[in-house]
Order: C-alpha cells, then sequence, then structure tokens
C-alpha cells in the first residue's frame, strides 16, 4: 500500500467551511481525512415508478436531453475518476437507470476501464429480468434492487403501479445471472408498510437476499417530508425484533452506510441504514455525479461543480480532474439534517442519484 498525505485531519464540525490549502494528492481527499473512492452516478432524472415519499403522481419536469451526458461524455469522465482520481467503485442509479438506452453497451464500457471498477446499480428492477444475463455478461458486479413491500396492494400504493411481479422476477433473475450479493433496499412508511417490515425480512431470507432498512429522508421532490412521521433505526430494529433476534455483526463496517445485525445468530443478516438518525458521515467515501455532468460531495450538498461545461468547452482530463478534487476537498463533515436551519437541497433524490 502507498502512503499518501491527507493533510492535516480536522475535528468535525457540522458548519465548518473547508478553506485550508489543499496538498498536492491525487485521490479525492476533503479536510476531514476522508477519501472518496465510490462513485454514485445518475444515468437519468427520469423514472417509471411514482414512490410517494420520492416524487408526485405526474413525476417531475425531466431534464432535457441535451442537458444529459452523452454516453462518450459519461466514459470519459468515468475514466477519468478511475485513472487519475481513485474511484475503485461505480455504481449506476437515477431516476431509474434502466431506462437508460443501451445500458448494457455503456456497463462493458465501464468495465474496460483500468484499474477495472467494481461496477454495482440501483434499479427498481421494472423490466430487468429479461436482460440480467447480458447485464452480467457486460460485467455488471451487482445489483440493489428497491421493494418497500413484497404484498401486492401495498407495493401498488407506495409506488403507484401495479409492478410487483416485475421486481421479484428482476430479484430472482440477478441471482441467476450471479449479480451476487443481491441487496435489497426497502424504506418503511408510518401506517403503510412497516407493519410488513418482518415479511420484508423473512422473505429476503428465505431467498437469500441481503436486505437493509433506509430510514426516509428529507430528499422528496414534493417536501413532504416529517422527522416525526419518519421511522427510525430504533424502530426499525424493535419492529425486527418482534420476530427475530437481532446480534451487531462482526464483519468491519468500514465506509458502508448500512449498520449489520445477524439475524437469529446468522449466517443471515439485516442491515439499518440510519442516515438522519445515525449519521454515517465521517466514513463517507462517497462522490457523486448527477445525469447531467454535476459533482456533488453528498446527497444534502446545497452546492454543485458543473463539469459539463469544462466537457463541452474542451477541457483537458487534468482540468476536470482538478475541478473534481476542488469540489471534494470543500465536502463539508456532515449533512446537517439534525441542524437548525438545515435546508433541503434544490434538487430532489430522483434527479441526484439515490
Ligand atoms: N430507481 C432506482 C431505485 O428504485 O432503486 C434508483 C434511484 S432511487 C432514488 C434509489 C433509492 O432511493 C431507492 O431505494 C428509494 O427507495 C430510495 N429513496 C428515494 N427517496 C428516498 C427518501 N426520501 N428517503 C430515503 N430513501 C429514498
Amino acid at each position: 500500500m502507498t502512503a499518501v498525505d491527507l493533510g492535516t485531519p480536522r475535528v468535525p464540525g457540522a458548519r465548518d467551511t473547508p478553506s485550508a490549502p489543499r496538498p498536492d494528492n491525487p485521490a479525492l481527499i476533503d479536510t476531514f481525512g476522508r477519501v472518496a473512492t465510490d462513485l454514485r452516478v445518475s444515468l437519468t432524472d427520469k423514472c417509471n415508478l411514482r414512490c410517494t415519499y420520492c416524487m408526485p403522481a405526474e413525476g417531475l419536469d425531466w431534464m432535457p436531453g441535451e442537458q444529459v451526458l452523452t454516453d462518450d461524455e459519461l466514459v470519459r469522465l468515468l475514466r477519468i475518476a478511475v485513472e487519475l482520481l481513485g474511484v475503485t467503485d461505480i455504481r449506476l442509479t437515477g431516476g431509474e437507470p434502466l431506462l437508460r438506452p443501451g445500458l448494457e453497451n455503456l456497463v462493458a464500457r465501464m468495465a474496460q476501464l483500468r484499474p477495472r471498477p467494481r461496477l454495482s446499480m440501483t434499479t427498481n428492477g421494472i423490466g430487468f429480468a429479461k436482460r440480467a444475463a447480458a447485464f452480467a455478461e457486460a460485467g455488471l458486479d451487482r445489483i440493489n434492487v428497491s421493494l418497500d413491500s413484497v404484498d401486492r396492494r401495498t407495493f401498488e400504493r407506495i409506488t403507484r403501479r401495479d409492478r410487483l411481479r416485475h421486481v421479484l422476477d428482476a430479484l430472482a433473475a440477478a441471482k441467476d445471472a450471479g449479480l451476487e450479493p443481491v441487496k435489497i433496499n426497502a424504506v418503511l412508511i408510518r401506517g403503510v408498510n412497516e407493519h410488513e417490515a418482518t415479511a420484508l425480512l423473512r422473505f429476503a431470507l428465505d431467498n437469500g437476499y441481503h436486505l437493509r432498512f433506509i430510514e426516509q429522508m428529507p430528499l422528496d421532490a414534493q417536501h413532504g417530508w416529517n422527522r416525526a412521521e419518519m421511522i427510525t433505526a430504533d424502530e426499525i430494529l424493535d419492529l425486527l425484533g418482534t420476530e427475530f433476534t437481532l446480534t451487531p455483526s462482526p464483519a468491519k463496517r468500514g465506509g458502508a452506510p448500512a449498520e449489520r445485525w445477524l439475524v437469529d445468530g446468522g449466517p443471515g443478516e439485516v442491515g439499518v441504514i440510519g442516515s438522519v438518525t445515525r449519521p454515517f458521515c465521517a466514513a463517507c467515501e462517497r462522490t457523486r455525479l448527477t445525469a447531467d455532468g454535476a459533482i456533488r460531495s453528498c446527497l444534502f450538498s446545497t452546492e454543485e461543480t458543473d463539469l459539463r461545461a469544462l466537457l463541452r468547452g474542451g477541457g483537458s482530463d487534468e482540468d476536470i480532474a482538478n475541478t473534481w478534487r476542488a469540489t471534494m476537498w470543500g465536502k463539508l463533515a456532515g449533512h446537517e439534517i439534525n441542524e437548525a436551519g438545515f435546508a433541503q437541497p434544490i434538487r430532489p433524490m430522483s434527479a441526484i442519484g439515490g
């Protein structure tokens, strides 16, 4: 392993604005000693579900096509991220990434990058079943499927679409194609699906999927998030505790968002991502790229840096890399949801990339 100079780590203070000079270091370092190696890439802001906690029934004003990065532009940015900035993991998301035309080809191009990044995708799974083998062939390593209920009516109530079967088929096809571990992301909504928490876990354990519950975050397009309504990590653990015995997993967490628990002594596990009540910002390894080419150092950033203008204006690889480095150097200590005066970012989750 090569030692890198990260500058002098600072004691995190949520409202601290980084001002220290950046040491000469190629990686995506910040002033708190963190190094971003995990890139979340949004491929489109469009989605074919309308989850009530994410966007309104009528959808949103989608980005005009000319604003979205082309495949060539995107691959160039990813090459810079991997070759010059030390990114080792690329997670494709959206919107719904499967809506991006020709995605299998794009994945194949990403798999050609060196050093070869680990490639994963977060998806609602619709239409994935018949494409799973092609994605595995293209070089996708793993998949996270979002599934908030295994009850058809509850699923439809949350997503406003009767598509549960498609998602279940996607999960099975991902497993058959070897895209493992197959992970499930679930959000619990008070009065809607909280009573199904144990059924979801039973379903995941029975099928060998890794389930992670995510606390609902203030990132919905309609700004309807309400702290009192959110089901907290503690509540999730209590709900699961009615049927299962959970003990902390001995596995190392590193920069992973999920706290993991062994279920009934293991080997089955469940994860809880307590983004709001148990923030893990101090270990964050993530950097984000939106479909229209903006870099964000955090899901909750209120500022972002446009790389598309640089790309389209003839910027060199080194110009782009330096702009990306400078953005990450300015990463704040934490997301500030729990601070007085927290302001939700203008872009909703679906346009940032979840
Ligand atoms: N369409 C893809 C999918 O469904 O996985 C990728 C994008 S979606 C925004 C990514 C994840 O964010 C999903 O698991 C979704 O449930 C979650 N999500 C959306 N809005 C959220 C919110 N306000 N709080 C927590 N999770 C949210």
